[in-house]
């Protein structure tokens, strides 16, 4: 978020003090360049490649009145704003350079559930995995990320692609009721399909060119179902175009309803390569099968067409693990397994395939790209 500085408003917020407001609840959290614990506050990113950009204050406010206070001190000193919620866009472009950076990992930390309207309510930093315990608690679901550490608040602003979402579509899109926001000037407001409707329009999509900061978020839920898991893996060494193929093709032709699948290609002997990338040429493909459906007979019919699969792709079988009824931990322990955890590595993103238009023939030399560069 960046807040341009305004003469009129500048001169504004100069005349009221609001600075005065809470200054020792909020300085307490507040850390400044050059002191003790602000570089590992900056470097709080999924990407362990964080570029180096300085922010001139970090701020971890624990209300919304706080991050009122931290924009208007932002907007008076003609500093500019980044947001951070969970740290998972590769580039970190919540730092910006001389400007401060609001973590809202403190901020507003409850999650409630109201069973008259099924909505819930979530701080900007709650996760996927907390809303899966929480959610599963009280019957309910909402399509959530598919890591387990991603924050909602970028979530919806830049992501938005839930589970499940061949049948939900996007969450962003359709499943957020309302927000709280703080605007540039310091007015907190609510956005909703009928209450400043133009800056709700705008939620889904912004992303790092989004103008404020989302303090809380409501959604709505619907009852939960029974979540069930399958894996096959395949040594592709030498029949990776003809196994992307008919991975691609089965995929297209599994049902929309409750069926949520990932193809992951990695190297088969991590590790006995050197530097970043590996010298070996065996590479692994895995598809996970993730299914929402009342019961097993349903979750395996529905994903037959992923267990079928051509002859001549046995030899080249690693593993299977056929359809099981799963939980939401044993889901996220299979998503970390495939794309390692937070923090310790450094990573390139590159992607054509939120392309719905790309052929399977371009997305197969992409993966060949990735996985050869
Ligand atoms: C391992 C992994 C798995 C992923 N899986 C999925 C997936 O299943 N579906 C999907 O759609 N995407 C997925 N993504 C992409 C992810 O949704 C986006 O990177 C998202 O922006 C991450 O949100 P965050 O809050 O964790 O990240 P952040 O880096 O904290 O946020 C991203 C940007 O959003 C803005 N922002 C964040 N919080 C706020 C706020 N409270 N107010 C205003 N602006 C804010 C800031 O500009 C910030 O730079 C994945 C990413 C990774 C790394």
């Amino acid at each position: 978020m960046l807040v341009p500085l305004e003469p009129a408003l500048l001169q504004a917020t100069r005349a009221t003090p609001i600075l005065e407001m809470d200054t020792t609840d909020h300085l307490r959290d507040v850390a400044h360049l050059g002191s003790a614990n602000y570089d590992s506050l900056r470097t709080q990113f999924f990407n362990a490649k964080v570029p180096l950009v300085n922010p001139a204050e970090i701020w971890r406010p624990r209300t919304t009145a706080e991050v009122v206070t931290a924009v208007v001190g932002a907007k008076t000193r003609g500093q500019n704003v980044g947001v951070r919620s969970g740290g998972h866009t590769l580039t970190c472009p919540a730092l910006v350079e001389g400007g401060i950076l609001i973590d809202t990992v403190n901020l507003n930390r409850e999650i409630a559930y109201n069973a008259d309207d099924y909505i819930v309510s979530f701080a900007p930093s709650t996760t996927s995995r907390e809303l899966s315990e929480f959610l599963t608690g009280v019957g309910r679901f909402f399509p959530f990320s598919h890591y387990p550490t991603v924050a909602m608040g970028g979530f919806i602003l830049a992501g938005g692609q839930g589970w499940f979402a061949r049948e939900f579509g996007y969450t962003s899109e359709s499943w957020i009721e309302q927000v709280e926001i703080v605007m540039p000037d310091g007015q907190t407001i609510i956005a909703s399909q009928t209450e400043h409707k133009d800056i709700f329009w705008a939620v889904p999509g912004s992303g790092h060119g989004f103008f404020g900061v989302i303090t809380k978020i409501w959604a709505r839920t619907i009852p939960a179902r029974k979540l069930y898991h399958s894996t096959v893996t395949f040594d592709s060494t030498g029949k990776i175009d003809d196994l992307i193929e008919w991975a691609m093709n089965a995929c297209d032709a599994a049902p929309t309803e409750g069926v949520d699948i990932t193809i992951t290609t990695s190297f088969a002997d991590k590790g006995s390569g050197s530097g970043d990338d590996s010298d070996d040429s065996r590479i692994y493909l895995t598809i996970d099968t993730t299914i929402y459906r009342e019961s097993l007979e349903e979750a395996q019919t529905a994903s037959e067409m992923l267990s079928r699969f051509p002859i001549e792709f046995n030899d080249s079988l690693v593993a299977v693990n056929p359809v099981k009824e799963a939980s939401w931990s044993y889901v996220w322990e299979v998503q970390t397994s495939r794309i390692p955890a937070a923090g310790k590595y450094r990573r390139q993103g590159d992607s054509l395939l939120t392309n719905p238009q790309a052929t399977n023939e371009q997305v197969s030399l992409q993966c060949k790209l990735i996985i050869f560069s």
